[in-house]
C-alpha cells in the first residue's frame, strides 16, 4: 500500500472541509487546511457591510433538528450554545393574519396534524388534501421518485391549487431554494419526512446568535492550531500531481507546493475538476457532476430606526419575502434579514425595486412597521448557493472515493443523500476523513446517527 506517513491535506476552508480537518485532527493526523479566501466558511460565511461597518453575513443560515452531523461539529468546536431555537413557526398569511405553528402533545407524526388543521389560509378540503398528500408521499421509498419532478406528482395526486401554493411551495423553496419543477419526489419526501414526520423534534429551527463568521472563522481556526494543524489562508490551490495512482503533492497559485499523505479535495462543484490529475479529470463522472445545475439566493438586508414586529422571525405565505429573521439592533438601527430563495427574478430586478416590494410586504403584514423608517439596506446574491435536486440528480453526485485512494472529495455536492445545506457538507466531510482513516487502517465511525424513527412513523410510513 502506499506512504500514509504525510499530513493530510485538506483543500477548502468550507463546511465540508472544516469538518474534514477538525475530525482528522481529533484523531490525531497533521492536517494542513488550504482555503483560497482571506477567511474560512465558504457560502455560510461573512461581510463587512461597507457603509455600516457592521459583520453581517452573506445570508441568514439556519439549521433544523434533523441535522445532527452539523449540530456534532458545532459542539465538538465549541460553538454549540451559539444558537436560538425556535419550536413555532409564525406564517404571514396572504390576508395579513399570523398563523402559529407548533407542536401538539402527540406523538410523531401526529404531533402537527393539529397546526396543519388549525392554518387560516387553508379550508376544509385543502386541509384533508394536504393530510392525503403528506401520508402518500411518505411512502414514496420506489426509486421511480428520484425520476419524477414534484410539481407532476403533485398533480398526479390531485393536490388543490391552493395546497400546492400555500403548503408545498412555501417549505420546499425555502428548503431546496428550487422551484417545484426542478425538484425530485425523492428530495421533497426527505425534507418531509426527516423534518417533520419522522421525529417530534426534526422540525425545530435552529438559529445562530452570531454572525457566521463567529461560528467557522478564527473559532475553528483556533481550535485547529492548537491541536497542532495548520490553516493558511489565501492559499488558493491550482492543481494536484499524481505520481503512481497516487496524489503525491499540492501545488499552489502562488507556485509553492506542499507534499500529502492524504488529500481531501472539499471545493464545489464548479471548482473541483480543473484541479484533479490528468487521467481523473475527464471521468465521465465528474464531468456529469461539474454539470449538476444551481439555484441563486438572495438575502436583502434593512435597517429601520424601530423594531418593525415583536415576531423573532417570519414565514410569508404569498409574496417575494420567503422568511424574516429579526437580528436585532445595532447603531445602524434595527437589522433585519428577508431570504428570497431560488430568486432567479429577483436577482435581476433593480436593487431599489426589490427593495421597495420587500419592505411595501413587511409593511402590509406588521402594522408597526408603516410609520418605521428605513434607514439603510442592502442586497447580496449567491448566484450559485446551492445545486438543484432535479429528478436525475442523486446518481451524478459523485461519492467521496475517488479512484486514487489517497484523494477523497468532500462537499455539499457529493453523495450524501442530503440536499445543498451545511448538514450535508459536515456528512461529507466525515465521510471523507472516515475513507482517510481507513486507508491509514483505522476504522472510526464519524457519522453521527440520524434522529431515531418514531415507532408510529415507522410502522406507518416504514423506515427513512
Ligand atoms: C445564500 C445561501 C443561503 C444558504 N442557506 C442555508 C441554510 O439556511 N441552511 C443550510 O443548511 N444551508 C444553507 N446554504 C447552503 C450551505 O451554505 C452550503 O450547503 C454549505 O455551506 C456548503 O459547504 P461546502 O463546504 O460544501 O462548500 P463551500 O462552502 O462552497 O466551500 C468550498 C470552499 O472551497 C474554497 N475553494 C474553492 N476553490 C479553491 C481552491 N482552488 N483552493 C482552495 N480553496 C478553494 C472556497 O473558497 C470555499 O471556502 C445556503 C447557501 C447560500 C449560498
Amino acid at each position: 500500500m502506499s506512504d500514509t506517513s504525510g499530513p493530510v491535506i485538506v483543500v477548502g476552508g468550507g463546511l465540508a472541509g472544516l469538518a474534514a480537518a477538525v475530525s482528522l485532527t481529533n484523531q490525531n493526523l497533521p492536517v494542513v487546511l488550504l482555503e483560497s479566501r482571506p477567511r474560512l466558511g465558504g457560502r455560510a460565511s461573512s461581510i463587512v457591510d461597507r457603509e455600516t461597518g457592521r459583520t453581517i453575513d452573506n445570508c441568514q443560515h439556519v439549521s433544523l433538528g434533523c441535522c445532527t452531523n452539523y449540530r456534532h461539529f458545532c459542539e465538538t468546536v465549541g460553538v454549540g450554545d451559539s444558537f436560538r431555537y425556535e419550536s413555532r413557526l409564525n406564517f404571514v398569511a396572504p390576508d395579513g393574519r399570523i398563523d402559529r405553528f407548533e407542536s401538539s402533545v402527540l406523538p410523531a407524526p401526529l404531533h402537527l396534524f393539529p397546526a396543519f388543521r388549525r392554518l387560516s389560509y387553508l379550508d376544509g378540503p385543502d386541509r384533508r388534501g394536504l393530510a392525503d398528500g403528506l401520508r402518500r408521499l411518505a411512502g414514496e421509498r420506489n426509486p421511480a421518485a428520484e425520476r419524477e419532478p414534484f410539481d407532476q406528482w403533485l398533480r398526479r395526486h390531485g393536490q388543490p391549487e391552493n395546497v400546492v401554493r400555500r403548503f408545498w411551495h412555501v417549505v420546499l423553496v425555502s428548503a431546496l431554494s428550487e422551484s417545484l419543477d426542478r425538484v425530485s419526489v425523492a428530495a421533497a419526501r426527505k425534507v418531509f419526512y426527516d423534518a417533520f414526520l419522522a421525529h417530534r423534534h426534526g422540525w425545530t429551527v435552529e438559529i445562530p446568535t452570531v454572525p457566521l463568521d463567529d461560528l467557522y472563522g478564527s473559532v475553528v481556526t483556533t481550535w485547529l492550531e492548537d491541536r497542532g494543524a495548520r490553516v493558511e489562508l489565501a492559499s488558493g490551490v491550482e492543481w494536484l500531481e499524481e505520481a503512481d495512482g497516487l496524489v503525491r503533492r499540492v501545488h499552489l497559485r502562488d507556485g509553492t507546493h506542499v507534499e500529502a499523505g492524504d488529500v481531501v479535495l472539499a471545493v464545489p462543484h464548479t471548482r473541483f475538476r480543473p484541479l484533479l490529475p490528468n487521467g481523473v479529470r475527464d471521468r465521465p463522472e465528474y464531468v456529469a457532476a461539474e454539470a449538476l445545475e444551481t439555484a441563486p439566493i438572495t438575502s436583502v438586508h434593512l435597517w429601520f430606526d424601530r423594531p418593525v414586529t415583536d415576531l423573532p422571525h417570519a414565514v410569508f405565505v404569498e409574496g417575494t419575502s420567503h422568511w424574516l429573521f429579526d437580528r436585532g439592533r445595532d447603531e445602524a438601527g434595527h437589522y433585519y434579514q428577508v431570504v428570497i430563495s431560488a430568486s432567479r427574478t429577483e436577482r435581476a430586478a433593480p436593487r431599489e425595486e426589490l427593495t421597495e416590494q420587500v419592505v411595501a410586504e413587511i409593511r402590509a403584514a406588521f402594522p408597526d412597521a408603516r410609520d418605521a423608517e428605513l434607514l439603510h439596506s442592502r442586497r447580496i446574491t449567491e448566484h450559485d448557493a446551492v445545486f438543484s435536486p432535479l429528478p436525475g440528480t442523486e446518481s451524478r453526485r459523485p461519492t467521496q472515493w475517488t479512484p486514487l485512494p489517497n484523494l477523497q472529495l468532500a462537499g455539499d455536492w457529493t453523495r450524501t443523500g442530503w440536499p445543498a445545506t451545511m448538514e450535508g457538507a459536515v456528512r461529507s466531510g466525515y465521510v471523507a476523513a472516515e475513507n482517510v482513516l481507513a486507508r491509514r487502517g483505522q476504522s472510526v465511525s464519524l457519522l453521527q446517527p440520524d434522529l431515531p424513527v418514531a415507532w408510529l412513523s415507522r410502522l406507518l410510513f416504514g423506515p427513512r
